[in-house]
């Protein structure tokens, strides 16, 4: 076992933050009996297995309980949950910062042209490692990603994060139609890859298998029956796609679908929204849709870099907690702008704000927080596992400095309560103040 005292930040089951600003979080090898001095547990005998994290709370209150285990003390830092990306597609890495009149046409200039060279598995694992070393740096310890129609690109990119001990979840892009030579794929042939690319890796350590349809518009009939017959052969993996981001998308899908009530209807009619399912966006919906999310278990995947970056529009919070939807929050790197955390959590208080084509509110530093760790992981159905620091997750933390810039110093110095320090990190922090990432499963 191992201990860290720092101030230390967690969540409850309703998502409100616990907070000790001086305290212990202690993590330990999952399935070992008994919690005091278990005798010499800092060293080998853990080696290899996912650490949990055994207590956390106040120093005082647990400095007695783990006699003779190791304690890091790191004074004037905050711990805090690993941080969870919703949504991102690792092979646009090269693609961030590439303008476009808006998300078709940079799907046509930028993307696809780029997916089409990670064909080429060396090439894949190449920017997979540049990938996984951006997440990590930033503090990101769980992504949902896409990788591109290329069964080689999900086997660089999972081979690469279990090598790593990271909790990642990929899928091979499934898109038969409207889609250049390159990165179309056969309709047959790629619900056969997308069988055998679960079966290799879903449940391999940490890493799980997401069934990938890009888009409604890039799917046929059958390739989205295809993967609706693999989720619902295969509940525990995740589905991952795309919907209601842009009106021309919109109205692309109305057309190729008249009858259907709307975009996300299109989905259900195929048996595509379930739990663990996860769509980026959601921005274009009704009350009908945002129910319908509720209904089904299926989750939002919150892209507000992206939503920005390509003036897509505006996720209306309001609306989704009325109809009781879940969401969290992504990067969604290349529309995305920033691996970071804490420019996500920014943009997202910016969506929140906007006025104009929806209600404006002011969301809450902590619940800005909660939507990329402990709430994005519940999205996954992955709570009291990842993103949360409470007894049992396990032990994916980061060590935040708040004292990492001049102004970020000067600011978090003079923050009152727990919402003005997360503030102060959300606004004015990025990777130069992320100090240490861990993970459960230390390569
Ligand atoms: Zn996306």
């Amino acid at each position: 076992m191992r201990a860290y005292r720092a101030a230390l930040l967690r969540f409850d089951d309703e998502g409100r933050p616990v907070y000790d600003a001086d305290g212990l979080l202690v993590v330990g090898p999952e399935g070992t009996a008994g919690e005091a001095g278990s005798g010499g547990a800092n060293g080998a005998s853990g080696a290899g297995r996912i650490r949990v994290v055994r207590a956390a709370g106040p120093w005082s209150a647990l400095k007695d309980r783990f006699p003779g285990v190791t304690v890091e003390h790191l004074p004037g830092r905050l711990i805090a949950p690993g941080f969870i990306d919703l949504h991102v597609h690792y092979p646009q890495t090269d693609v961030i910062g590439s303008p476009a009149e808006g998300l078709l046409p940079w799907l046509e200039h930028y993307t696809f042209p780029h997916e089409s060279r990670f064909s080429d598995a060396d090439y894949a694992g190449q920017v997979a490692s540049f990938f996984l070393d951006e997440l990590q740096r930033h503090g990101v310890t769980t992504a949902l990603t896409f990788a591109t129609s290329h069964p080689a690109s999900v086997d660089a990119l999972l081979g690469l994060a279990q090598a790593r001990g990271l909790r990642l979840i990929a899928g091979k892009v499934l898109q038969d139609r409207h889609s250049p030579d390159g990165v179309r794929d056969e309709t047959e042939q790629s619900l056969i890859d997308t069988e055998a690319l679960i079966q290799r890796w879903h449940g391999q350590g940490r890493l799980g298998y997401a069934i990938t349809p890009r888009f409604a518009p890039s799917c046929s009939d059958a390739q989205m029956q295809g993967a609706a017959e693999l989720a619902a052969r295969y509940p525990e993996v995740w589905i991952q796609s795309h919907v209601a981001e842009n009106r021309d998308e919109i109205q692309w899908v109305r057309e190729l679908y008249p009858d259907a009530r709307s975009y996300l209807a299109v989905y259900e009619q195929f048996g595509l929204l379930r739990e663990r399912a996860i769509y980026a966006h959601c921005i274009h919906f009704d009350d009908a849709d945002r129910a319908l999310m509720q209904a089904t278990g299926a989750a939002a995947a919150v892209s507000p870099t992206s939503n920005l970056f390509l003036g897509s529009g505006f996720f209306d919070y309001a609306a989704a907690d009325r109809q009781g939807m879940r969401y969290g929050l992504a990067s969604d790197v290349g529309g995305g702008t920033s691996f970071s955390p804490f420019h996500t959590m920014l943009a997202a208080y910016y969506v929140g704000r906007e006025g104009h084509t929806k209600a404006g509110l002011s969301l809450a530093p902590s619940h800005l927080w909660w939507q990329h760790t402990a709430g994005a992981a519940q999205a996954l159905g992955l709570s009291g596992v990842v993103g949360n620091l409470q007894p049992g997750c396990e032990a994916d933390f980061v060590v935040l400095n708040p004292q990492a810039t001049p102004l970020l110093a000067r600011r978090s110095a003079q923050a009152a309560n727990l919402e003005e320090l997360l503030f102060s990190l959300i606004v004015l922090g990025d990777d130069r103040a992320v100090q240490a990432v861990h993970l459960a499963q230390p390569a």
